[in-house]
């Protein structure tokens, strides 16, 4: 009804309205926030025409100031003798404090944050020289010490942090919340210099990386990642800005953890390209774009080819080759591995088993396959890989899976467990990138796998570094005593492989040999080995030599 009175003076100075004529249920309704408006409208309605006894509800009103206040309202429709509701008598209260602010840390929480931000772009829009920064921050190992120490002990660490962002700012005008779980938000407003944000950057960066007490003298060390992104980058509104500034932190996650970066746009592209790799992946498998290429495992006193290994390849119409390098990572996050694994798994023994009924030169051939950290972690790994098995009646002699250190030092448990079912099923194991995972030897001894394929970071530089020398002697000494193969990985000079070979070394793989080849180049490479000129002299004669190439690789 038009002339219905709402709470007048207690709302007027709530909001800080002064103009008191403005105290009409249009201005009243015109403060609500738009996402709230509809909600109130009609729990209202429904107290009025008698449905509900009580008018209760919360909301944002606009504050004079522009920001919203988180308001409880209560209320009765005051009837006149007719019966016909003519005002609302009731309580307006102000309960900002419990929704802006994040119960454990007491910083502002999101929906402040988003309010604040809001705020920065729209006095932008009317200050040009108004300058802003957002700083988004993301603990690097907080999962570990949530699982690891338990969610108490979480829960102190993130206030610890919270505590430490404050201080290290108290001098520079910026405004820090919580934005959910391990996730900060620094907003620097208003500074002069673009070194600013950045100094708060390194700031905060050092100041989280000292040693924090979680109570019952326990320290633990934790670091964040940074994204930075400038309000002068003309980003069209808060929600590009916070894209922009994770996009940022992402990188800053992928390039080393604890340190910042500043959004570029380029970056956007590449996580566009991301998403566009990552759309059209789902797709791959079934439009037959993967395909396997075969390197070659190669004795390497005699040169002669013993096994190889599966390598998958993604030929996209429209973006080329695309890198195993590049997708598999996607893959893993997405969980699409799951199902590209068991595509590789089942081509490169339906591969073998077919080269076998060609050629008798494959009887004793070994397929070597990659499995990811995820197919790892898979319930129904074994059960999938039994049905491989079946399905294309490969001997489980001649196949060998290959699982990299690090993927196994993720679980080492679970990853001996999975082993053991493996060699079970009569298939050999390699630890693959050895040297790569901070496993110690030792766990080698634990999970008694039948090979290790030491990575190509130390093969790189084994003419060069002594340290790297030692390294590898040390580990073929371990694996030599644990009865284990060794494989080296990545010998593209002839110096690596004599010195390898030196060294006891008995199996190899690298461009020197032969780059990863196709089905029918890879046939034709290991059926012509099996004759001179491939084991005379024992000098490795590079193979790749009498393959084109052009259709290598
Ligand atoms: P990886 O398992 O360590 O495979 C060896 C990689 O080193 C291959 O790269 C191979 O082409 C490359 N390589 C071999 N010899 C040399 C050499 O002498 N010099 C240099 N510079 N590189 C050499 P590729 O094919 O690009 O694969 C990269 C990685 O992608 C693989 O590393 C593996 O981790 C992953 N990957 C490839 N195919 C699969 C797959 O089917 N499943 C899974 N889970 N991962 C795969
Ligand atoms: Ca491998
Ligand atoms: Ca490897």
């Amino acid at each position: 009804d038009s002339d219905t009175v709402f709470y007048s003076d207690r709302w007027f100075n709530m909001l800080a309205i002064e103009d008191r004529t403005a105290n009409t249920p249009d201005t009243w309704f015109s403060r609500i926030h738009a996402e709230d408006r509809q909600r109130v409208e009609n729990e209202l309605e429904s107290h009025i025409s008698g449905l509900n006894p009580h008018f209760e509800t919360e909301m944002r009103m606009r504050h004079q100031n522009g920001s919203f206040r988180w308001t409880l309202c209560r209320g009765l429709a005051v009837v006149d003798s007719a019966g016909v509701a003519r005002r609302m008598a009731g309580s307006l209260t102000d309960i900002t404090e419990g929704k802006v602010a994040d119960a454990l840390t007491g910083l502002p929480n999101r929906v402040l944050f988003r309010d604040r931000l809001d705020r920065c772009v729209q006095r932008q829009k009317r200050d040009p020289n108004f300058k802003f920064a957002l700083l988004y921050l993301d603990l690097d190992n907080f999962k570990l010490i949530n699982d690891s120490l338990g969610h108490a002990a979480g829960d102190r660490l993130l206030v610890a942090i919270a505590r430490r962002l404050e201080s290290s700012l108290r001098e520079a005008e910026s405004f820090v919340s919580r934005i959910g779980g391990d996730e900060f938000s620094i907003l620097v407003e208003g500074y002069g210099s673009d070194e600013e944000p950045i100094q708060v950057a390194n700031r905060i960066i050092a100041s989280v990386a000292s040693p924090i007490s979680i109570g019952d003298s326990r320290e633990v060390y934790t670091s964040v990642s940074v994204g930075v992104s400038f309000s002068k980058d003309g980003h069209a509104g808060s929600t590009e800005m916070i894209q922009a500034a994770d996009t940022a932190m992402y990188r800053a996650k992928e390039q080393g953890k604890s340190c910042y970066r500043i959004f570029d746009p380029i970056m956007k592209q590449d996580a566009t390209k991301r998403l566009n790799i990552e759309n059209e992946l789902r797709t791959a498998i079934d439009n037959r774009q993967l395909q396997l290429h075969y390197q070659p495992l190669v004795d390497i006193k005699t040169s002669n080819i013993v096994g190889c290994e599966a390598l998958v390849r993604w030929q996209h119409p429209k973006f080329g080759n695309i890198s195993p390098a590049e997708f598999i990572p996607i893959a893993e996050d997405n969980g699409l591995i799951e199902s590209i694994g068991l595509f590789v798994l089942e081509d490169a023994c339906a591969q073998l088993v077919s080269w076998q009924r060609q050629n008798e030169r494959f009887t004793d051939f070994e397929m070597s396959v990659n499995l990811s950290s995820r197919q790892l972690k898979s319930s129904c790994l074994v059960s999938d890989i039994r049905k491989v098995i079946a399905k294309t009646n490969i001997d489980t002699a001649n196949l060998k899976l290959e699982v990299t250190e690090s993927a196994i030092m993720e679980n080492p448990q679970r990853g001996a467990e999975v082993l053991a079912e493996l060699q079970e099923l009569g298939i050999k194991v390699a630890i693959d990138d050895f040297g790569t995972g901070y496993s110690s030897l030792s766990c080698l001894h634990e999970l008694s796998p039948d090979a290790v394929k030491i990575d190509r970071s130390f093969v790189d530089t084994i003419a060069t570094s002594g340290d790297k020398k030692t390294i590898v002697k040390a580990i073929i000494a371990l694996a030599d005593g644990l009865e284990l193969d060794v494989v080296a990985e990545g010998i593209e000079t002839e110096a690596q492989q004599s010195i390898l070979a030196e060294m006891g070394c008995r199996l190899a793989q690298g461009f020197l040999f032969s780059r990863p080849l196709a089905p029918a180049d890879a046939y034709l490479l290991v059926t012509q080995s099996i004759a001179p000129p491939f084991v005379s002299g024992g000098i490795g004669l590079p193979l790749n030599q009498i393959v084109n190439p052009a259709i290598a690789d």
